[in-house]
C-alpha cells in the first residue's frame, strides 16, 4: 500500500466495500460479540473491547498514513498516553518536555508520580536536554512538537538519536501537524502518539487518540494494557473518524492556508505585540520546521496588547472564531490558554514557560480567509 500517495490512502486503506453486500463504505459493527462456531474457533473476532472490524480498518488507515507498521485506535488521545505510561516498569524515568498539552502535563504531574519519576525539561535546547539524558538516563523520552500552545519545535532526529544511545524510547505527539504534515517514525521517533479528537477527524464529534509504531514488540505490550485496561474506541466513533479522515489531506492544506495569511496579518496588526506561527520566519525554530515538517498546519498563538481585560474584550467579541477549548475542526476556534485548556497548570510554572493573560490560540478553520479575518479586525476595534 506504501506506492499510494496520501491523498489516496485516507480514501482507500481500510475502505475496501464490504465484501458481503457490495457496500462501499464500511459497515459499523455496532458489536460487543462474535459467534464462534466450535469454542476458540472464531473469524479472528471474539469482543470488541479487544477487537471490531470497524475500528480495525480505521487503524489499518491510520498505520499506513504515518508510514507504520501497527496502530491502535484508543478511546481518547490521553488513555493512549496513559496506556503508555502502564507499559513501563514501576520507578521509570521520564524525561518530558516542558510546554506539553495541559492534560498531558496533569496526567504525568498528577495521575503517575508515584509509579513513575517525571523531569519536565525545554526539549528545543539540545545541548542541555543531551546532558539531561545522558546523567538521568530515562526509561522515554516525551516531545510535543510543535508545543501547545507556544509552538515550540523539537528535533525529532537528534533527540531519538540521543534516547537511543541510552536505551530510551522517543514518544512523540503529533496531534498538531497530524500524519499530513509530520512523521516521526521516519525521523526515528518509537511511537506517535495523536489525539483523533482534532485534526484526524476535524469534525468536533468525537473523542479519540491513536498510537502508530514499527515495532512488534512494542505494539503487542501497548496491546495487551489496551484489552487488560480497556479503553477503546466504540465502533461507531470509530466509523466516524473514517468519514473524517478521507479529507485530511484536503483539510490540512486549507487549513495551513488560511493560518498563514492569518499569522501575517496578525504580525502587522497594531493590536498584537508578537505572533508565533512556524511558517513565519520570525518563528525561532523556523528552519527546523522546514526541515522536519511537511507544512506548518493551522495553529497561530499570539500576544495581544494589553493583559487579562483587553484579551476578554477581544474574546467575548470574535464571533466565527468560537470560544472553546480543543482544536483541529473544520471550525475556526479561540482559546485563551491560562484561563481555560492549561488552568491545571499553576499560574508561576504557566508563566516561566511564557504562557501569559494575553496569550490567545487560534485553531484556524478551513472557512474563507476574508471572512476570518474581518471577525479577528472587529473583534480588535473592540479589545
Ligand atoms: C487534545 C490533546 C491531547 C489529548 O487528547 P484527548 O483526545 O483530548 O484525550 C493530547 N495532546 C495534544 C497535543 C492535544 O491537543
Amino acid at each position: 500500500m506504501n506506492e499510494m500517495k496520501f491523498e489516496t490512502k485516507v480514501i482507500h486503506v481500510g475502505g475496501e466495500p464490504d465484501p458481503t453486500t457490495g457496500a462501499i463504505m464500511p459497515p459499523i459493527y455496532q458489536t460487543s460479540t462474535y459467534v464462534q462456531s466450535s469454542p476458540g474457533e472464531h473469524k479472528g473476532y471474539e469482543y470488541t473491547r479487544s477487537h471490531n472490524p470497524t475500528r480495525s480498518r480505521l487503524e489499518e488507515c491510520l498505520a499506513s498514513i504515518e508510514n507504520a507498521k501497527h496502530c491502535l485506535v484508543t478511546a481518547s488521545g490521553l488513555s493512549a498516553s496513559s496506556l503508555i505510561m502502564h507499559m513501563l516498569p514501576k520507578g521509570s524515568k521520564v524525561i518530558c518536555g516542558d510546554d506539553v498539552y495541559g492534560g498531558t502535563y496533569r496526567l504525568f504531574s498528577k495521575v503517575f508520580p508515584d509509579i513513575h519519576h517525571y523531569q519536565f525539561v525545554d526539549t528545543t535546547n539540545l545541548s542541555k536536554l543531551e546532558k539531561e539524558i545522558e546523567t538521568t538516563k530515562p526509561a522515554l523520552i516525551w516531545l510535543e512538537t510543535p508545543t501547545n500552545p507556544l509552538l515550540k519545535i523539537s528535533d525529532i532526529a537528534a533527540i531519538s538519536k540521543m534516547a537511543k544511545k541510552v536505551g530510551a524510547l522517543t514518544v512523540v505527539d503529533n496531534t498538531f501537524m497530524s500524519p499530513f504534515f509530520q512523521n516521526p517514525l521516519d525521523h526515528g521517533a518509537d511511537i506517535v502518539l495523536h489525539s483523533m479528537t482534532k485534526f484526524i477527524n476535524g469534525h468536533s464529534d468525537v473523542v479519540g487518540g491513536a498510537m502508530m509504531m514499527n515495532s512488534t514488540e512494542l505494539r503487542d505490550k501497548l496491546f495487551f494494557y489496551q484489552n487488560a485496561i480497556g479503553p477503546c474506541q466504540s465502533p461507531f466513533d470509530s466509523w466516524l473518524v473514517l468519514r473524517g479522515i478521507k479529507t485530511l489531506a484536503i483539510r490540512m492544506k486549507a487549513h495551513e492556508q488560511n493560518a498563514m495569511r492569518i499569522a501575517q496579518f496578525l504580525e502587522q496588526h497594531p493590536k498584537v505585540e508578537r505572533v508565533v506561527y512556524p511558517g513565519l520566519a520570525s518563528h525561532p525554530q523556523h528552519d527546523l520546521g522546514r526541515k522536519q515538517m511537511k507544512g506548518f498546519g493551522g495553529m497561530i498563538t499570539f500576544f495581544l496588547k494589553g493583559g487579562i481585560e483587553e484579551s476578554r474584550r477581544f474574546l467575548e467579541n470574535v464571533k466565527l472564531f468560537s470560544l472553546a477549548e480543543s482544536l483541529g475542526g473544520v471550525e475556526s476556534l479561540v482559546d485563551h490558554p491560562a484561563i481555560m485548556t492549561h488552568a491545571s497548570i499553576p499560574k508561576n510554572v504557566r508563566e516561566s514557560l511564557g504562557i501569559y493573560d494575553n496569550l490567545i490560540r487560534l485553531s484556524v478553520g478551513i472557512e474563507d480567509c476574508e471572512d476570518l479575518m474581518k471577525d479577528l479586525e472587529k473583534a480588535f476595534s473592540k479589545s
